[in-house]
């Protein structure tokens, strides 16, 4: 049974999902799953310029991407139906109505040139430069005479002449002087209403009981508590919800990640192959830890232990090595199965360089295992396992150089020979190796030194997947055939 807890994931459809908004739905989504709650996904799509279909999409995308799930919104559909804020637009238009009946707003008729010749001159006095109250208690007659002059009123919110204080469940109590918080245009002149208006409304009548969100909306935490207050007298909500704003996420050179890094970009994420559990895992440690210990666990671990007050609000790094290295362990902990088949989209167009003919899913098979210890994001898999399926290795000049060095032709003689003795039964890992290390004492080399030139005959790389079982799944001939071509390099060299 539900309980009580009815938190939202409120993004606006402009642009691709970044990492910041994949952080705030998640600290939502674990908060409404511990608390049994209810999550509420809302489209904040009142801006028409700026908001695009494929942007809703795409949203609507990642979320199941990602593996989240709402109790209500779009596609699902609940009792507060429709979700995306474009289509409730009569409900904002009465609000705004009321508020304005009540006194609780008003209109105001300063054009944008007024606002700011005022502006500029209480900055020059010093004085706090947020809108100065001019048309609060306009007489009939003024607005009158505004109206005739052809001028389009906003409509204001009126603020409480008093101090606003709340409790911020990541940072405490935080008070805000009424000086510092001015009245605020709710809906627009062509009637159109705000993001400042539409957010707290649809808040108070999806009875939100939990707003967390980024810190960057903490400064409009005041307004909308005093909005909600109207609310309240008009009966249109009953509570003001709690707030927690999460921690900045910091960026390269200790700047503020932006939606524009190329960093923020969930696509990017997903065309490398990060695991979305790997992403979670690293996304939740942006303000918030499941022990001081430990830093890979499942989603199930952090919906289990997630509590709010335990959120840090100092800004949180953002450190993609990091999150590399936990998604990497989230690969490594998949079994054999999901792992091949996660690896699926990459093995085919456009990611994969080889013909889809040439491709063998019984030599991939064999081969995955290794590869799976080994890889940070699955779209390195493709050039672990090229090698089996382009006709000939990849070329890559610098590999070549790096390996082949004086004595590299004899040394892969030998090997080719020793090589060439088995077959069938002994063509496994552990004689492969022992024959390369038997070539390699021949011309006094270590197995390390010994197994560079014949890795880079065979797969044109100089690291890559355990050498041996690479034989092994390669095969005879076209180990021999590849060691016989760099043979002919050198050679012709
Ligand atoms: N639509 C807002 C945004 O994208 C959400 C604001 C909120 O969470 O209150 O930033
Ligand atoms: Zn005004």
């Amino acid at each position: 049974m539900a309980n009580a807890t009815r938190v939202r994931f409120c993004p606006s459809p402009t642009g691709n999902p970044h990492v910041g908004l994949v952080r705030t739905a998640l600290f939502n989504w674990a908060f409404a799953r511990h608390q049994q709650g209810t999550l509420v996904f809302r489209i904040e799509d009142t801006d028409a310029a700026r908001d695009s279909e494929e942007s809703y999409r795409q949203l609507l995308d990642a979320m199941r991407w990602l593996g989240f799930d709402w109790d209500e919104g779009p596609e699902v559909g609940g009792p507060h139906a429709p979700y995306r804020q474009s289509q409730r637009m009569d409900v904002y238009r009465d609000v705004a109505r009321k508020l304005l009946a009540a006194g609780r707003a008003y209109h105001c008729y300063c054009s944008t040139e007024e606002l700011d010749a005022r502006r500029e001159a209480a900055r020059a006095a010093g004085k706090p430069s947020g809108y100065d109250g001019h048309c609060r208690d306009l007489t009939e007659e003024r607005a009158e005479a505004y109206r005739a002059e052809g001028r389009q009123p906003i409509v204001r919110f009126r603020m409480p002449d008093r101090a606003i204080t709340f409790t911020d469940l990541v940072r405490g109590e935080i008070t805000y002087q009424p000086e510092n918080v001015p009245d605020y245009g709710i809906v627009r002149a062509n009637g159109a209403p705000l993001y400042t208006l539409v957010n707290p409304v649809d808040d108070a009548l999806m009875e939100i009981t939990h707003v967390l969100r980024g810190e960057d909306l903490l400064s409009s935490t005041p307004r909308q508590i005093a909005l909600y207050e109207a609310l309240i007298d008009l009966q249109l909500a009953t509570r003001v919800p709690e707030f927690a704003h999460l921690p900045y996420v910091m960026g390269e050179g200790n700047k503020k990640l932006s939606k524009r890094d190329p960093q923020s970009s969930l696509n990017l994420y997903r065309e490398r192959g990060f695991l979305p559990e790997g992403l979670l895992n690293y996304l939740s440690l942006l303000g918030w830890s499941l022990s001081a210990d430990r830093d890979i666990f499942s989603i199930e671990e952090m919906v289990a232990a997630f509590d709010i007050a335990d959120v840090n609000p100092n800004p949180a790094r953002f450190d993609l090595k990091k999150a590399e290295a936990i998604n990497a362990d989230h690969i490594r902990q998949l079994d054999p199965k999901t792992f091949t088949e996660a690896c699926e989209p990459w093995l085919n167009a456009p990611y994969a360089p080889w013909a889809p003919e040439d491709f063998d899913r019984a030599a991939f098979e064999e081969i995955a295992p290794h590869a799976q210890t080994r890889l940070t994001v699955l779209s390195d898999i493709t050039a672990n396992v090229d090698f089996l399926f382009l006709p000939e290795p990849v070329e890559d000049e610098a590999s070549w150089k790096k390996a082949m060095k004086e004595g590299s032709d004899a040394l892969l003689a030998t090997a080719r020979t020793r090589l060439a003795a088995l077959d069938g039964e002994t063509w496994k890992a552990e004689e492969l190796k022992a024959a390369v290390l038997a070539a390699g004492e021949e011309h006094g080399l270590k197995l390390g030194k010994a197994q560079a030139p014949v890795r880079v005959a065979v797969t044109g790389r100089t690291v890559g997947l355990p050498l041996f079982e690479s034989l092994e799944v390669l095969g005879k001939p076209r180990t021999l055939a590849r060691i016989d071509a760099a043979l002919a390099k050198l050679g012709g060299a």
